[in-house]
């Protein structure tokens, strides 16, 4: 029998070794350490974002979105690392530290309805679907976008509506939102996007030139703005058709 055992750990050995990475447990181990990574950068960075610690709710969002089924096939053994990756057409997948940053700054309530700028990969769009009821996206790049939205429907994320367009404009049909997240960098705050946040709402957006300021803009109950600098970040710009 001890001949029998050895045997089986050496298929188990085996089986182990050749297992493919797309295994869900593995990538589940994955996730967990890049929610601990951030969350340790949270800690890290409380003196500048004013934020130690992200809400558990928007810890839990990421540790639920397989982020490996957003990057390109190449980049797959890299998905769970705390880092932006290339996406293509020039893009990228932002940081996860940076896509919790803004999704906690947002302050989401179940009920609300978000609007993102920059759809990208999809990702931002899937995480912020578990904490709102409902997500609009706008991609200015056609393959992307259209690659987004397969992606996004694929994986079951019934509450994302994504469209491709400007988003410079807004999206004035589902306006007004509760929340609006801005995921490229324009050098000023798209006034259509103002107009078009409930009074109470907020907006995550960063502003500036080839650095820039992560800005959250909260919309008084009189309409008035009023709006607070968390820390300088690195977006691709904003650009227009
Ligand atoms: N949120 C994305 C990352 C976005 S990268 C994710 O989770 O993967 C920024 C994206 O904004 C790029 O895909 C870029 O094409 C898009 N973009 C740039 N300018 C835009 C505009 N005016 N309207 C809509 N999308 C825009």
């Amino acid at each position: 029998t001890m001949k029998r055992l050895f045997l089986l750990m050496l298929l188990l050995v085996g089986a182990a070794a050749t297992e493919p990475v797309q295994s869900g447990e593995y990538f589940a181990t994955e996730r967990r350490q890049m929610v601990k990574d951030i969350t340790e950068m949270a800690t890290n960075t409380a003196s500048v974002t004013g934020i130690g610690k992200f809400a558990s709710l928007v810890l839990e969002a990421m540790e639920e979105v397989p982020r490996h089924e957003f990057v390109p096939r190449e980049k797959i053994s890299a998905a769970y690392k705390n880092r932006p990756l290339q996406i293509g057409h020039r893009q990228t997948i932002s940081q996860p530290f940076i896509v919790a940053l803004m999704t906690e700054l947002l302050n989401l309530k179940g009920t609300d309805r978000v609007l993102e700028v920059g759809t990208g990969s999809g990702y931002q769009a899937a995480v912020l679907s578990l904490l709102a009821a409902q997500v609009y996206s706008i991609e200015i790049i056609p393959e992307l976008g259209e690659a987004a939205q397969n992606n996004l429907r694929r994986l079951g994320y019934a509450n994302v509506q994504t469209k491709i367009g400007d988003g410079y404009l807004g999206w004035p049909a589902h306006a007004p939102f509760d929340g609006i997240i801005v995921t490229a960098a324009p050098d000023h705050i798209p006034p259509a996007l103002i107009d078009q946040l409930k009074p109470n709402g907020r907006m995550v957006i960063p502003v500036g030139g080839f650095t820039q300021d992560l800005l959250v803009l909260t919309k008084r109950a009189d309409g008035t703005t009023i709006s607070e600098t968390i820390v300088p970040v690195r977006f691709v710009p904003l650009t227009r058709d």
